[in-house]
């Protein structure tokens, strides 16, 4: 059995980002605070494109100095010392990365341009090694997630560890659950499941469609991974025809300097105080179901690829046993079909889907108590995320980050404020551990309002 004071499920970009706060905070002396992650399959999975998801050499949609840092202002939650942590980050930035391999100028000269999803995840790999100071990684794959006895702390199983003497069991004063989720279930038959698949199933499995052939594949989704699966297959398979549904019309995504600054800082806008209606635009404006501009520069001129405006609702088999049947609400035409030889559902991540998995009934009730209804609540059911990023109300923390988009701030969802996000996280723990830091500013009154 291990104990520290957080536990982490997942060596990835927001493992990294607090290993990297933590070991600057204990370098510093500023506190003695304890990390274990468990990572199931090698630090920074999702990016690295071996093991599902992307290829790795899909095009990452953030500006890769967006980095586990990001945006550098600390003193909002740590006072007059926050500055002193940034500085101490240094270290831990992409521009230190890309310089240690001699790519920082020619990356620069080059224009800056997008990095791929592989080259992210090397560098994350690369923070987690550094960040060692109160921190520990674990290879294992957590199984289940209780609440230890006393209910004082979170115990995670784990199974498939690295070594036979690494410890079955990890005790965290607070547990800190990380990843995208599983794809969210779309309605098929079995029969047609070989035709079907994911946002999240492994890239080599798409080499199921045949080479060489004018095949027709649809993509189910108007976001992110709908266009990263579309970039994929046009390079798997550049004869295929694409066919991209989106529940309404297509739209790039809102990035200039105004929306950027509601991701890096959602308390320049107060937005936890916004009507949920505003808050729910803006992430449908800027992150969910909207793609991104320059990759849509790549495929501008590709006639092999088609919208199409209508929400698809079930695949079947087709009658001949030789294609999918996909069923669609057109606004024009009404209730339709058509047929493809694949369809790809790109229709979005469940991280509640996943994380049913790891908690026993027992707790998932107890965990309820606490914070009211959430695993069987509906879809677009605001989670009740706390400032820390932890389920409101449910002792000890529970922090799910990836949940806290629409309640705390959009950056929390996706890589947008990774250093912030660390700092919301650290921040209730380090007053618990007695560590107190002088001249906070965060306070309402001291917002300044986007528009002012
Ligand atoms: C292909 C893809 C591209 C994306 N591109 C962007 C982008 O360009 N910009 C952006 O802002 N956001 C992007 N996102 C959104 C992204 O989901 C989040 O930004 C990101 O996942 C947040 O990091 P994380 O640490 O929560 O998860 P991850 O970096 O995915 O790390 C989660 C880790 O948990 C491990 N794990 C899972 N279950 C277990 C278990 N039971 N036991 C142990 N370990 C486990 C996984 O192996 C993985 O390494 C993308 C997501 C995907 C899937």
């Amino acid at each position: 059995m291990s104990e520290s004071d957080i536990l982490v499920v997942g060596a990835g970009a927001k493992a990294a980002a607090l290993a990297a706060k933590v070991h600057t905070i204990n370098t510093l002396g500023l506190g003695e605070i304890s990390m274990t992650v468990i990572e199931k399959t090698e630090p920074a999975a999702s990016w690295l494109g071996r093991n599902g998801m992307t290829s790795g050499e899909e095009p990452l949609a953030i500006p890769p100095v967006k980095d586990v840092g990001f945006p550098y202002q600390s003193s909002r939650q740590f006072g007059q010392v926050g500055d002193e942590i940034d500085a101490a980050l240094l270290p831990f930035t992409w521009q230190r990365f890309a310089m240690e391999r001699h790519e920082y100028a020619t990356w620069v000269n080059s224009g800056s341009p997008s990095v791929m999803h592989r080259d992210y995840g090397r560098y994350l790999g690369w923070v987690l090694e550094r960040a060692t100071e109160g921190v520990s990684i674990y290879d294992g794959r957590v199984t289940e997630v209780a609440l230890a006895e006393g209910h004082e702390s979170w115990q995670a199983e784990v199974a498939e560890r690295g070594r036979a003497e690494d410890p079955e069991s990890h005790r965290g004063r607070v547990l800190v659950l990380t990843g995208p989720g599983v794809h969210r279930h779309f309605p098929h038959d079995p029969e047609v499941e070989s035709r079907v698949f994911h946002c999240d199933s492994r890239r080599e499995e798409l080499a199921r469609v045949p080479e060489g052939e004018p095949v027709e594949i649809a993509i189910i989704g108007g976001g992110e991974s709908a266009l990263s699966a579309l970039v994929f297959l046009r390079a798997l398979r550049p004869q295929a025809r694409l066919t991209v549904y989106t529940p309404t019309l297509p739209l790039s995504r809102g990035e200039s300097f105004l929306e950027n600054r509601v991701f890096a800082d959602p308390d320049n806008v107060d937005w936890e105080h916004l009507d949920v209606e505003t808050r729910r635009d803006f992430v449908k404006h800027c992150d969910r179901g909207v793609f991104d501009a320059s990759v849509l520069e790549r495929i501008a001129d590709d006639d092999h690829l088609s919208f199409v405006c209508g929400r698809a609702m079930h695949v079947s088999l087709a009658a001949d046993g030789e294609a999918a049947l996909l069923e669609f609400d057109s606004p024009s035409e009404g209730e339709r079909s058509q047929r493809y030889d694949y369809v790809v559902n790109c229709t979005g991540f469940d991280l509640l889907r996943q994380l049913r998995g790891l908690f026993p009934d027992a707790v998932r009730d107890e965990v309820e108590e606490q914070c009211g209804p959430l695993w069987d609540s509906p879809p677009k059911t605001e989670v009740p995320i706390g400032r820390g990023l932890e389920l409101e109300g449910v002792r000890p923390r529970l922090h799910i980050p990836g949940l806290g988009g629409l309640r705390q701030g959009p950056g929390f969802a996706n890589l947008g404020s990774l250093g912030l996000l660390a700092n919301r996280v650290l921040q209730p723990l380090l007053s618990e551990l007695g560590v107190h830091f002088a001249g906070i500013s965060e306070t309402i009154e001291d917002k300044s309002l986007l528009l002012d």
